[in-house]
């Protein structure tokens, strides 16, 4: 359970000195098992935001906390950081080793485990993400969706109850980005993996149950993605663009074809428009 409560956060240039406001009084919860998709514009604060989540950033006022335990409790922040894992946009920042195995038992090393759980660790790690078969493969010879997933493995790896994604599919070709989005979606399904999505596409924010908008360093929106994307006003005042898959199913409901809310499948129109 991740409780953001009252939380705000500045920026100070190191040059002239100047403050800036990247997050004003936001609060929220997000669930354990939950997969959230954030967006907005950009500088709207999305990633001030993601990184206070693990302790990366700490506010300024207000409190971030983890299964109760706050970013804030140093002598307990590898228990958040490894709980809360962030992959990042560019895929080529965040591999550390140039063998794709000891990239994934980087963490885990760091962290003394001892040597047999550590191996456990990579392996399931790797299976995971499909990547177990090219274990001994150079880092650098790994396609932009394969690094993303080895950064998946990496996490994976310590065990986290949190994924974020901060728009790390951004750089990825669209095989790529299936792969990623593919894999993230197994791991929310067959292990609960609570997923915290930020993204620009929306056609990938719509297949998460809930959407966070924000806009300036404030939450304008937080509800189920049927809410948002069946109200083309709010999208627009939300500066957002309509899923193509919503856009079609506002205009078959205005048509008087029912589509149930929220459900914005290929799946759901089909019924629709069959019965
Ligand atoms: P987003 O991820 O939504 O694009 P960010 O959280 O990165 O937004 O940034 C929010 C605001 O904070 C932006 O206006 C950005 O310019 C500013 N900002 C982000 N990082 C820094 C930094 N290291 N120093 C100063 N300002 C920053
Ligand atoms: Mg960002």
């Amino acid at each position: 359970m991740i409780d953001v409560e009252k939380v705000s956060y500045s920026y100070r240039s190191h040059l002239s000195g100047e403050i800036y406001m990247a997050l004003n009084d936001i609060s929220l919860t997000i669930g354990s098992g939950e997969y959230v998709a954030v967006v907005g514009r950009n500088g709207s604060g999305k990633s001030t935001l993601v990184k206070l989540l693990n302790g990366l950033l700490l506010p300024d006022s207000g409190r971030v906390a983890i299964d109760g335990v706050e970013t804030t409790d140093s002598e307990r922040i590898w228990d958040v950081r490894t709980r809360v894992g962030i992959v990042f946009q560019n895929p080529d920042n965040q591999i550390v080793a140039s063998v794709v195995e000891e990239d994934v038992a980087f963490a885990p090393e760091n962290q003394g485990l001892p040597r047999e759980e550590i191996v456990r660790r990579v392996e399931e790690s790797l299976k995971q993400v499909e990547l177990y078969d090219l274990r001994e493969r150079l880092t650098h010879e790994l396609s932009g969706g394969q690094k993303q997933r080895l950064a998946i493995a990496g996490i994976l790896a310590m065990r986290p109850q949190v994924l974020v994604l901060d728009e790390s599919t951004a750089m990825l070709d669209p095989v790529g980005r299936a792969e990623v989005i593919a894999t993230v979606e197994e791991l929310h399904r067959r292990e609960g993996l609570t997923v915290i999505h930020v993204t620009h596409c929306m056609e990938e924010a719509i297949r998460a149950g809930r959407i966070i908008v924000m806009d300036a360093g404030s939450v304008v929106f937080d509800g189920p993605v049927g809410e948002l994307f069946s109200d083309a006003a709010l999208v627009k005042e939300c500066y957002l663009d309509m899923p193509a898959l919503a856009h079609l199913s506002v205009m078959l409901r205005d048509g008087g074809l029912i589509i149930p809310d929220g459900l914005f499948t290929v799946e759901a129109m089909a019924q629709c428009l069959t019965r």
